[in-house]
C-alpha cells in the first residue's frame, strides 16, 4: 500500500486538514506502506509558499510523518500535467468552453446530488468558425468529454459506490481559462506517477472518484482504493472551515505545549479510543482499526479546544 496526504495550501492547515492527514498516515503505516506528502498548489494566487512550508512544519509537529524525500509541488509539475494534456487532446477528448460562471449556473442547470452543477456539453456542440469568433472576445477553458458510462467501486468506507459519469459529472473542466490546469487531471497524474495506490481523503470528494477513475484508466494507471472519510462540521451543521478560528493550526499549536491533546482528540472522533486521552501519533498506530471509524459526519463543538488544555 502507498498512502499519501494533498492539502492544498490556501491557508494554515486547519483542524479537517489534520484529521485527514493522520487518518490516512494510520491506514498507510497500518498496512506496512509507505506514505507520501504533495502539495497541491495548483494555483500559485490561493496557495503562497509560505502556507506550503507550514504544513511541512505543522505535520512534524504532530508526528506525522512522510517517507518521500522530495515533496511534490504541483506548481513545479506544469510541463507533466502539459503531456498528459495533450494525450487527450491527440485522443479528441478535449474542446473549449466559453461558459461564464452565470451561463453555468443558470436557474434550470442540471445539479448532482451534492449540489455541484452538470455541465451540459454547450460548448462541445460549437463548430470550428464559432469557436475562432468566441476566441476573440473570451479565453477559453479546456473541458474533457466525460461519456455516458457508469464508474462502480467499493469505497473502504462506505462501500460500494455507482456513478453515471454524463449524469453525476458531465464534460470536465481540465483546464482553467487562465491556463491553470484542474484539480480533476492534477490529482490522477500525480496519484498514478507516485505510486499511490490507497487514497484517504474527506467525504466531499466521494463523487470525484468517479472522474478520477475513468481519467487513470485513460492514461493507463491502475486506480487506487478509495477510502473516504466522515466530514467535520460544526454544531450548526456547516463543514468546519479555515474561518473557524479554533480550528487553525496556528492557533492550537499557540495554546498547546505539544500535539499529543489534539492527537488524542482526533483518535477519540475517530472512533478509536472511548474518552479523549493525550497521545503520540506513533502511540495511536497499533491501536488503530479503520472499521471504528464512525460511518456519519463528526460535530466538533466551538469550545473543543478548552478541554484539550
Ligand atoms: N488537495 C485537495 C484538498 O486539499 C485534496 C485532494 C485529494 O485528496 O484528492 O482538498
Amino acid at each position: 500500500m502507498t498512502g499519501r496526504f494533498a492539502p492544498s495550501p490556501s491557508g494554515r492547515m486547519h483542524l479537517g486538514n489534520i484529521y485527514t492527514a493522520l487518518a490516512a498516515w494510520l491506514c498507510a503505516k497500518q498496512s506496512g506502506g509507505d506514505f507520501f506528502l504533495r502539495i497541491e498548489d495548483l494555483d500559485p494566487m490561493r496557495c503562497p509558499r509560505s502556507f506550503a512550508d507550514l504544513i511541512l512544519s505543522d505535520l512534524e509537529w504532530l508526528g506525522i510523518t512522510w517517507d518521500n524525500p522530495e515533496v511534490p509541488y504541483q506548481s513545479d509539475r506544469t510541463e507533466i500535467y502539459e503531456q498528459y494534456y495533450q494525450k487527450l487532446y491527440k485522443e479528441g477528448l478535449l474542446y473549449p468552453c466559453f461558459c461564464s460562471r452565470a451561463q453555468l449556473h443558470v436557474a434550470d442547470a442540471p445539479h448532482a446530488s451534492d449540489g455541484r452543477v452538470v455541465y451540459t456539453g454547450t460548448c462541445r456542440r460549437l463548430t470550428a468558425e464559432e469557436i475562432r469568433e468566441k476566441e476573440k472576445r473570451r479565453s477559453p477553458a479546456t473541458r474533457c468529454i466525460l461519456p455516458d458510462r457508469e464508474i462502480c467501486f467499493t469505497d473502504g468506507h462506505f462501500g460500494l459506490q455507482v456513478f453515471n459519469l454524463a449524469r453525476d459529472w458531465g464534460d470536465i473542466i481540465i483546464r482553467r481559462s487562465d491556463g491553470v490546469f484542474a484539480y480533476q487531471l492534477a490529482v490522477t497524474i500525480d496519484d498514478g506517477l507516485m505510486g499511490v495506490s490507497q487514497v484517504v481523503r474527506g467525504s466531499d470528494l466521494l463523487s470525484s472518484a468517479a472522474p478520477q477513475i475513468y481519467l487513470f484508466q485513460t492514461f493507463g494507471f491502475q486506480p487506487p482504493e478509495y477510502f473516504h472519510l466522515p466530514l467535520l462540521i460544526t454544531q450548526e451543521g456547516a463543514r468546519l472551515a479555515k474561518r473557524d478560528k479554533a480550528a487553525d493550526l496556528g492557533f492550537l499549536r499557540q495554546q498547546l505545549a505539544g500535539p499529543e491533546p489534539l492527537i488524542g482528540y482526533l483518535a477519540w472522533i475517530l472512533g478509536q479510543i472511548n474518552k479523549p486521552e493525550p497521545m503520540t501519533a506513533a502511540e495511536l498506530l497499533p491501536l488503530f482499526d479503520d472499521k471504528k471509524i464512525p460511518g456519519h459526519d463528526i460535530v466538533i463543538p466551538g469550545d473543543y479546544w478548552e478541554k484539550l488544555l
